[in-house]
């Protein structure tokens, strides 16, 4: 039997999946796939060319063509858009609400979904997203629903934009944080769930270590669950 672990993390924006993700993919050894991004780029392509990412029919009629790819440039996961790095690109608010907007549209999720599983089937991997236990890898050997209060989350977003240097307010962000939640739940194609089987983890009273330490235990435990099959 293969010893190939899989860990799994969704949840709604701002839950810290990101953080965990890279942390636990740092400790363990595995390789950190931040899917967000993914969508993220595609989005970019209709935000710069100003696009209506609102148009379902001309968004699902170009998606297939537009080429996504991840490489890790020094152990950092970097996201290329027609062969062009935009890792520094796609972390605006503007951009995450374009990707939440594709995102439901089962074209570009359809032409997305390959890329996710190839990287996958490679090595051992923490992937975060919001389909990842349901859809992407719905066999992972160690699937998490991270989550926090909306108020934890509003303020997790505002602090990484400040540091960022970016202008922002947090009624605002809250706000955002409410809308790209329900369209992310409320969506048709594969909405933001707690997948079968995956351990729910509100984070909203516990600090990255303690986060950590609840995942390295499901690892564990999943671990042992191979060793004795
Ligand atoms: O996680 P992040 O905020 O970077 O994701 C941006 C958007 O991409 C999400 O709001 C969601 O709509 C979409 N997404 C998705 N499925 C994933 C990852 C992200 O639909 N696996």
């Amino acid at each position: 039997m293969s010893d190939k672990i899989s860990i799994a993390i969704d949840g709604p924006a701002g839950a810290g999946k990101s953080t965990i993700a890279k942390r636990v993919a740092k400790e363990l050894g595995f390789t950190y796939i931040d899917t967000g991004a993914i969508y993220r780029t595609m989005a970019l392509y209709f935000i710069e060319r100003g696009m209506d990412v609102s148009d379902e029919t001309v968004v699902s009629s170009l998606c297939a063509h537009i080429n996504v790819g991840i490489r890790y440039v020094d152990g950092a996961q970097h996201v290329f858009l027609e062969d062009r790095d935009v890792t520094d690109f796609i972390r605006t608010s503007e951009v995450g609400a374009g990707a939440s907007k594709i995102s439901a549209y089962p074209a570009v999720r359809a032409s997305l979904l390959d890329l996710q599983r190839d990287m996958a089937e490679k090595d051992n991997v923490v992937m975060d997203g919001r389909d990842i236990g349901s859809v992407v890898l719905p066999n992972a050997e160690v699937k998490i629903y991270l989550t926090a209060s909306v108020e934890e989350r509003a303020r997790r977003r505002y602090a990484e934009y400040v540091l960022a240097g970016q202008e922002c307010d947090m009624e605002n962000i809250k706000k955002e944080i409410e809308e790209r939640d329900h369209r992310d739940m409320t969506r048709e194609i594969s909405p933001l769930i707690c997948a079968p089987g995956a351990t729910v983890i509100d984070s909203s009273h516990m600090n990255i270590d303690e986060v950590c330490a609840a995942v390295f235990e499901l690892v564990d435990k999943a671990k042992a669950g191979k060793e004795s099959v």
